[in-house]
């Protein structure tokens, strides 16, 4: 029971990485707040919590929205009185060289994947600041230290989202808060599958490729990206701060050829 006593917020949690990473911190005996855009896979994730004899509350809301965050941290504040872990986790994946994309769909992830680390951030760290204890990670990439084909916005978010980690590490050291990136290579979730069609003819061919990527010579597994997110969230990495962990099946520092 690695989280015995948490109470963790973890933003897009009804699907992929953060569904998973629900259910294990559950498993790990914390109080799970489980958030989504999408209220019918959210309220599925937290059934299942509880299902498995877990704590979990559903809160809807739309990560690029102030408001609609701030209610949810209230929510959340009033049902727990704490929250203990923040995982800034909601993500849409953008598909094009830069010349490609349109205006709007280059904001739209900007917005999902920037914006969307800010408000739940902005909003969690003054009861974080007050009781001078918390932990929060950020979701990025592997995509943030390396050049990928057609991945220009995406690419742009998640590497702003490592530089945001270390600058946010420095700003609340000083109140016991740790703040940590983790950066997965290709993971098989619904997002992944969907960039797949949209950026390819052949997924399969695509698939294919990506295995060769990853030095693992698979793609990863939404299990592989819970278990590191689970130990940045326990005391176990307590003398780790404003660090990234990659999770990536060897991407980033592996070359096979
Ligand atoms: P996913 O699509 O399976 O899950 C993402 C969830 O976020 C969905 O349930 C979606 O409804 C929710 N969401 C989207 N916009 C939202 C919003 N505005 N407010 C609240 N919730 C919202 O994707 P996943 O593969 O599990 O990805 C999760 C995170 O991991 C993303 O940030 C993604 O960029 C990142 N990531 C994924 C991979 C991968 O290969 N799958 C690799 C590196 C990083």
């Amino acid at each position: 029971m690695r989280l015995q006593g948490k109470v963790a917020l973890l933003t897009g949690a009804g699907s992929g990485i953060g569904k998973t990473t629900a259910e294990l911190f559950a498993k790990e005996g914390a109080t799970v707040i489980v958030n989504d855009i999408d209220q019918s896979k959210g309220k599925e994730t937290a059934k299942g919590i509880q299902a498995g004899g877990g704590s979990a509350l559903f809160l809807h809301a739309d990560v690029t929205d102030s408001d609609s965050v701030q209610t949810m941290v209230k929510e959340a504040i009033k049902a727990y009185a704490k929250i203990d872990i923040l995982f800034n986790n909601a993500g849409i994946s953008g598909v094009g060289a830069l010349h490609e994309i349109e205006p709007e769909a280059w904001d739209r992830v900007v917005q999902v994947n920037l914006r969307g680390v800010f408000l739940p951030s902005k909003h969690v760290l003054p009861h974080m600041m007050e009781r001078k204890a918390g932990n929060i990670i950020n979701m990025s990439s592997c995509i943030a230290e390396i050049g990928l084909a057609r991945r220009a916005s995406y690419s742009a978010t998640k590497g702003a989202v490592l530089a945001l980690t270390k600058s946010m590490q420095v700003d609340y050291a000083k109140y016991n808060i740790r703040v940590n990136a983790i950066l997965p290579g290709t993971i098989m979730t619904p997002f992944v599958e969907q960039y797949l069609k949209n950026a390819y003819e052949d997924p399969e061919a695509a698939i294919a490729a990506i295995k060769t990527r990853q030095l693992s010579g698979e793609l990863g597994r939404p299990e592989d990206v819970a278990n590191g997110v689970l130990f940045l969230a326990s005391d176990e990495s307590s003398f780790m701060m404003g660090s990234p962990l990659y999770m990536d099946g060897g991407v980033v520092f592996g070359k096979d050829a």
